[in-house]
């Protein structure tokens, strides 16, 4: 294996382990750039216009690790309903606990709790993870351009503006109309 084609600094971190036992008393600072790509995302069609800036500090108080942060980024999203490309921006401040991973399936009593519940294994915390995570649960189940976002006519394939396309402005009335309501109603 060829190990030094390209030069270490170009290379794409795919973990980012903590030592939890190696933690400072007064916590880890962490400010720097995650490199993603569109795979690791939970919405296929993005795509990163800046790396996801994190700014993250990592404590250890007992046995939980509490990473308290901040992850900003910015994407391009495909419109669910009219597949124009849009500016997507991340700026998502979090204050979380793991648990380690030894305490889970103690009590099955406390599924209900647990299902919100994180934790770290083997005394490490992946922070490419965590950031990762944090991301993906910013992004809407169905990215829209605009919360009143048309679509697409379904008679002309045209994207709709302020209920106008280019059948409708010949035919403003009945059937089309109906047909463009349909449509927004759909998606
Ligand atoms: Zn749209
Ligand atoms: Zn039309």
């Amino acid at each position: 294996m060829k190990r030094n084609f390209f030069p270490k600094d170009v290379r794409v971190d795919t973990t980012m382990m903590i030592d939890i036992d190696r933690l400072p008393k007064d916590g880890l600072h962490v400010a720097r750039d995650f490199e993603f790509v569109s795979l690791d995302l939970v919405e296929e069609n993005a795509v990163f216009l800046e790396p996801a800036r994190a700014d993250l500090t990592v404590r250890l108080s007992g046995d939980e690790v509490l990473v308290q942060g901040r992850v900003t980024a910015r994407l391009s999203f495909v419109c669910a309903r009219c597949l124009t490309p849009f500016e997507f921006p991340v700026d998502s401040r979090f204050d979380l606990v793991f648990l380690p991973e030894e305490l889970d399936g103690l009590s099955e009593e406390l599924t209900d709790e647990k299902i919100d519940q994180l934790f770290y294994s083997g005394r490490q915390l992946d922070l490419r993870a965590v950031v990762l995570e944090q991301l993906n649960l910013t992004f809407p189940a169905k990215p829209l351009c605009s919360s009143g976002c048309e679509g697409i006519c379904a008679v002309c394939g045209e994207v709709i503006r302020e209920a106008k396309c280019s059948c409708l402005v010949k035919e403003p009335e009945s059937g089309v109309a109906r047909l463009e309501f349909l449509l927004r109603d759909k998606s």
